[in-house]
């Protein structure tokens, strides 16, 4: 009796896996086992006939075409079986069963927390289905994973399911390997599983039939509908929500939670309602209906194109395919954008609560302005008590925080902007020659930080946990880091961290390294960006070097000072600096990464001296509203160079553009607001403005400058004549492009590059990103992009774990790590 040994790799433990091998080989006429161990699965089966059944290649194509959904097939492997005692073991077979996991290295990757799946969404609407309306819903297929794990072997006694005992009718589908919920560990129902409930500010539960409602959720949905405003304990954290449609409740959601302008996410029922505010593309809506179900940045829509929030809708005009004008957005959701972050119910609390809303919600993070996320109930009505007038809470802690990821379609594909819920932990494979890396954990940068493990040629990125410079958020990094590394069973052999020596997670690598005695890899912030989008574009280890552009906000420099407005040429191993933007005072150092008005001035007096454009431009408003501002101390500051580092950021560029224009305001409330709101600005003007204003070029030691010098001249003179704002903008934009793009062609050419890597938080720009990417395709060069992870320091991680593993494989890690530019610098 011929038999074959069929070996799985890639995520195909904890996500009903082996149910469904069990369901295809009972289909298709195959005997035999299948068992998870430490490579993955192993199905072994055995026929009857001498030659190979049609059974077996039907088997085959069926695993791959009927993969669960939160399954992943990196690899099939098969071998005859031909040891006779396995053989003969097989023989006794007569049927095909699941075999429970042997082995101690047997462990489960844990998955992502994924969407409810649509048979779990039509039994929580059946009434005659026993999970009508049970807000916790979940099967194999989706759920909670990340969001309620302490601990591995992943079970139920290891999460914080373990409260709730199996009632005898869940422990029978738990059981079954028939039944979608064969080993779902959070499986549950309204007998045995978690509840909700409804409270005041302080805490009081209200009951819901006083309400007028039949449940708790109901009565949230009545109190939104009232205006009230609600914390919300979804999946990985809460939400603060209101009716994104009642101008009263979103100004005062913005008021109480002191978040001034940064644009509110919404939550809307289906993708119908999505379309009366938004252009939604196929791709657009298979990535909102997705089980990572992410907060997706949409074109804001109306009928003859996007509108600005807050105008009126034409009073005849309706979308394509929507019947009814819908409800204007209150103006407050996403003041000065020209797009909307928007996200489909990802959890049955949320289908619940949204089933009567033909209008969306706003759904925030539940936190006062940059806080962390809320994830205690006790915890959220001290803090969030005085935010929101009422509470839907329930008794399933949330043990792992998991922000809502956010992605935005670039370039044609879908680009994580931060990867959180649906996304973390699923691990990504690392390129062609790094199978070999040693084990090793980079602690990213100081903003949007993530870590990164390396283990077995993959790289697990954390979830974005935030900004280090807030204490919360720093004990929440080391509490992460511990749970990662017993999860995946890392012991990190070397360290990786930014080169700038005060970023709080360089301190945490140094301060580990010199109590293990481990070697210490400090990679330069931009070298990071390079390597990281190498990476996330499948890079082989050995395939040379390429030139890399890398914009963002600010990275600490290999010569000490500021950088952010990179052209590098390098690899995985090794770069050079061979140009950059020319560096600018910033003038009051970090007040002026606020105050978009002191690079507006620091440019100007870089560029001839304040005293020159004053005199040409007096009476136009920039150079009126600069004139009140104290800009002697200014000018002392940079004449003697206190307190005003050079630097060469491109997001600086941006904020004095901005500011030219007059956004941003006084002071900026969130990072890259300036910048963000100069796109929104510019994105309607962008097809008539050609290559936009002029950047000048020189030569130095530290490579080819690009200097912004002439387009002051030519903003200020466009404002003074009265060009729209709008094509100014624009003009801003695709000037900065032609310039990035001749130089990278020029620096390309010299160096015998074809492919040009981009990355950096500034490129999480579109129209730059856009203009960049096909003016350097149609000039022949290959394009690199980040795709898997954020362009912004998000991404930071995944970079320097490549870089401390390529140097681990080549042998330089001691060199490497030898090097220490803070120590020299003492
Ligand atoms: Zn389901
Ligand atoms: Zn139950």
């Amino acid at each position: 009796m011929p038999a074959e040994s069929i070996r799985v790799r890639g995520l195909v433990q904890g996500v009903g896996f082996r149910p469904t091998v069990w369901r295809l080989a009972h289909e298709c006429g195959l005997r035999g086992d299948v068992r998870n161990d430490g490579d993955g699965v192993l199905i072994r089966v055995s026929w009857v006939a001498p030659a190979d059944p049609a059974g077996l290649s039907g088997f085959l194509r069926r695993l791959r075409d009927e993969c669960p959904p939160l399954a992943r097939i990196d690899s099939i492997e098969r071998a005859l079986i031909e040891d006779p005692s396995e053989l003969a073991d097989l023989a006794h077979t007569g049927d095909f069963s699941i075999l429970e996991s042997a082995g101690t290295d047997v462990h489960t990757w844990i998955v992502a927390d994924a969407a409810t799946c649509p048979a779990c969404i039509a039994e929580i609407r059946d009434p005659a289905d026993r999970r009508y309306r049970y807000p916790f819903t979940n099967c194999t297929h989706c759920g909670p994973r990340l969001s309620i794990v302490r601990g591995i072997p992943y079970d139920r006694a290891r999460t914080s399911m373990s409260a709730f005992p199996m009632c005898p009718d869940c422990a029978g589908e738990y059981g079954d390997p028939a039944d979608r919920r064969f080993h779902a560990q959070p499986n549950a129902c309204h007998v045995c599983g978690p509840k909700v409930w409804l409270t005041d500010g302080e805490g009081r539960t209200l009951d819901p039939g006083a309400l007028g409602a039949p449940d708790a959720i109901e009565a949230a949905s009545r109190l939104l509908a009232e205006g009230r405003i609600l914390a919300i304990k979804g999946i990985g954290g809460f939400h603060l929500a209101c009716d994104a449609t009642n101008v009263d409740s979103v100004a005062e959601l913005r008021r109480r939670k002191r978040r001034h302008a940064k644009p509110l996410a919404l939550m809307a029922r289906d993708l119908d309602v999505i379309r009366g505010y938004c252009r939604v593309t196929a791709a657009d809506a298979a990535l909102l209906e997705s089980p990572a179900a992410p907060i997706l940045l949409l074109e804001r829509l109306a009928s003859d194109g996007p509108r600005p929030i807050g105008d009126e809708w034409p009073a005849d005009a309706c979308p394509p395919g929507v019947d009814e004008r819908p409800a204007d957005l209150a103006p407050d959701v996403a003041p000065g954008q020209t797009s909307l972050g928007v996200m489909l119910p990802y959890s049955p609390i949320h289908h619940l609560l949204l089933s009567d809303w033909d209008r969306p919600l706003v759904m925030t993070s539940g936190n006062l302005s940059e806080e962390p996320q809320c994830t205690e109930n006790s915890d959220a009505l001290g803090r969030l008590g005085g935010l929101a007038d009422h509470l839907l809470l329930h008794d399933r802690a949330i043990v792992n925080r998991l922000d809502d990821s956010v992605v935005r379609v670039m370039a044609g594909q879908p680009r994580l902007l931060r990867r959180a819920r649906g996304y973390a932990p699923t691990p990504i494979p690392l390129p062609p020659g790094f199978e070999d890396a040693p084990p090793l954990l980079a602690l990213g940068g100081e903003l949007k930080n993530t870590f990164c493990l390396v283990r077995d040629g993959q790289a697990i990125l954390s979830q974005h946990l935030g900004d280090l410079e807030d204490a919360k958020t720093a004990r929440e990094l080391e509490r992460t880091l511990a749970l990662y590394l017993d999860l995946f069973k890392v012991s990190p052999g070397v360290l990786a961290v930014d080169l700038h020596p005060d970023y709080r997670s360089s301190l945490i690598g140094r301060d580990w390294a010199a109590r293990d005695g481990l070697p210490l890899v400090r990679v330069q912030h931009h070298h990071a960006h390079l390597a990281s989008v190498l990476a996330d574009n499948g890079w082989a280890l050995d395939a040379g070097p390429v030139l890399g552009i890398l914009l963002d906000g600010l990275g600490y420099g290999s010569d000490g000072t500021l950088w952010g407005g990179e052209f590098l040429v390098g690899d995985y191993l090794d770069f050079a600096r061979i140009g950059h933007l020319k560096p600018v005072a910033m003038p009051g150092g970090t007040r002026a990464i606020l105050e978009p008005w002191r690079n507006l001035y620091a440019q100007l007096e870089c560029a001839g001296g304040w005293a020159s454009w004053r005199a040409r431009f007096a009476g136009l408003e920039p150079i009126e509203r600069l004139d009140g501002k104290p800009l002697h101390i200014l000018r002392t500051l940079i004449g003697r160079g206190l307190n005003a580092p050079l630097s060469s950021s491109a997001g600086r560029l941006f904020d004095a553009a901005a500011s030219a224009l007059g956004l941003g305001g006084e002071v900026l409330t969130y990072e890259g607001q300036a910048a963000i709101e100069l796109e929104a600005m510019a994105a309607e003007a962008m097809a008539v403005v050609g290559d936009g204003y002029k950047f000048a070029r020189a030569s130095a030691p530290s490579g080819e400058i690009l200097d912004p010098a002439p387009l002051w001249d030519a903003l200020l003179g466009d404002l003074s004549t009265g060009r729209p704002p709008e094509q100014i903008a624009a003009a801003f934009h695709a000037g900065l492009a032609t310039a990035i793009r001749e130089l990278a062609l020029d620096l390309a050419g010299r160096q015998g590059l074809s492919t040009v890597a981009l990355s950096g938080g500034v490129l999480q720009n579109r129209l730059l990103l856009e203009a960049l990417t096909g003016g350097l395709e149609r000039s022949g060069l290959r394009v690199l992009l980040q795709r898997q992870v954020p362009a912004n320091d998000g991404g930071l991680s995944l970079g320097q774990a490549t870089v401390a593993a390529a140097h681990a494989l080549s042998g330089t890690l001691e060199a490497s790590a030898g090097m220490d530019p803070a120590a020299t610098k003492e």
